[in-house]
């Protein structure tokens, strides 16, 4: 059988762009599939300014930064979404939507997160028309009007951050009285005066007019009170599952879905690696996601060579 690539690289995030130029830059024939734009979540982010050497960018312009760094280096960008693997022989097989089969020597996974459901009514009848889980790619629709929040985590605590450049007023929603974002982002939302907050407090129903999102009942979980806030958008921040579902068992996966690799990228498949947010890992950044990606990139240029990661 003819095979298409020494490396397909599944997901073009920062975790999967560097592994890209990694290898790239080694010589090795290397194609990655993105189902979306290059960067995932990071080019949705509005400002990053805990990557070395950029104390403040654009999420956006530092994926077209690491795309194009890449790219020089000889990486073949694809877009294609997969819908199934077979690691079952030395030969990987990935299927694509559309028919097309790519094979490879090693295959590197990194295809990140998406957001968590609320799981609440109106959710699903009223996304995107006001409920949204992107507030960069949707903030500038809420001009002048309110919105709420929900979560308590960095990207909760961030994105409400970021609305305040376009809104009249975010009412950020908790259900716990503390939050799990890092403290320089807490203090930043706590004095901002345009961010009002209500903790120990849930959204139980997304209410609108049958076009558009006018508000959202809320339950205090200590007094049990309910109270309607009204609101133009709802911005929903409560984490992220992992994308693994068209894995199918393929690779060994830990309770909540995320692939379990060790410290060279290798997963429980020789020749299979995972890299950034969809590993089980106890910090999920832009600068941890990259150096993932370094890391597979080594495992796999020598897995290709001598049949092992190992040196
Ligand atoms: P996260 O850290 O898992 O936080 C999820 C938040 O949503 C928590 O406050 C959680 O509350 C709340 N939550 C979960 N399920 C809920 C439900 N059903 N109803 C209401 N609230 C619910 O998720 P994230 O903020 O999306 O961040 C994901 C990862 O990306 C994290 O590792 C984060 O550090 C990283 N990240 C980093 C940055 C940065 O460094 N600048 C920016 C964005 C994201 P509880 O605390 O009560 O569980």
């Amino acid at each position: 059988m003819q095979i298409s690539y020494d490396v397909v690289i599944i997901g073009g995030g920062p975790a999967g762009l560097t592994a890209g130029l990694y290898l790239s830059r080694a010589g090795v024939k290397t194609l990655l599939v993105e189902k979306a734009i290059p960067g995932g979540q990071m080019s949705l982010t509005y400002q990053v300014d805990n990557y070395p050497g950029f104390d403040l960018i654009s999420g956006a312009e530092l994926s077209r930064k690491m795309e194009e760094h890449a790219k020089k280096f000889g990486l073949e960008i694809q877009t294609g979404n997969v819908l199934s693997v077979d690691f079952s022989s030395v030969i990987k097989k990935l299927n694509l939507y559309g028919g097309q089969t790519l094979t490879s020597k090693a295959v590197i996974i990194s295809t990140g997160t998406s957001p968590k459901l609320l799981g609440v009514g109106g959710e699903k009848e009223y996304r995107g028309m006001g409920v949204s889980y992107c507030a960069t790619c949707d903030g500038p629709f809420f001009r002048g009007a309110d919105v709420v929040v929900v979560g308590g985590g960095d990207a909760a605590l961030e994105e409400g951050l970021f609305l305040m450049k376009y809104v009249k007023s975010v009412t950020l929603i908790h259900r716990r009285d503390t939050f799990s974002a890092q403290k320089i982002i807490v203090d930043r939302v706590v004095s901002n005066t345009g961010i009002k907050m209500m903790l120990n407090t849930v959204v139980s129903n997304i209410e609108g007019d049958g076009n558009r999102v006018t508000g959202v009942v809320v339950r205090n979980v200590e007094t049990g009170k309910e109270e309607h806030v009204a609101a133009a958008g709802v911005f929903i921040y409560i984490g992220a599952n992992p994308a693994t579902g068209f894995l199918e068992g393929a690779v060994k996966l830990d309770e909540s879905g995320y692939i379990i690799a060790d410290e060279l990228m290798r997963t429980s498949v020789e020749g299979v690696f995972a890299v950034g947010d969809v590993r089980a890992t106890s910090l999920r950044q832009i600068i941890t996601a990259a150096s993932d990606g370094a890391v597979a990139a080594v495992s796999a240029e020598r897995y290709i060579q001598i049949g092992t990661a190992y040196a």
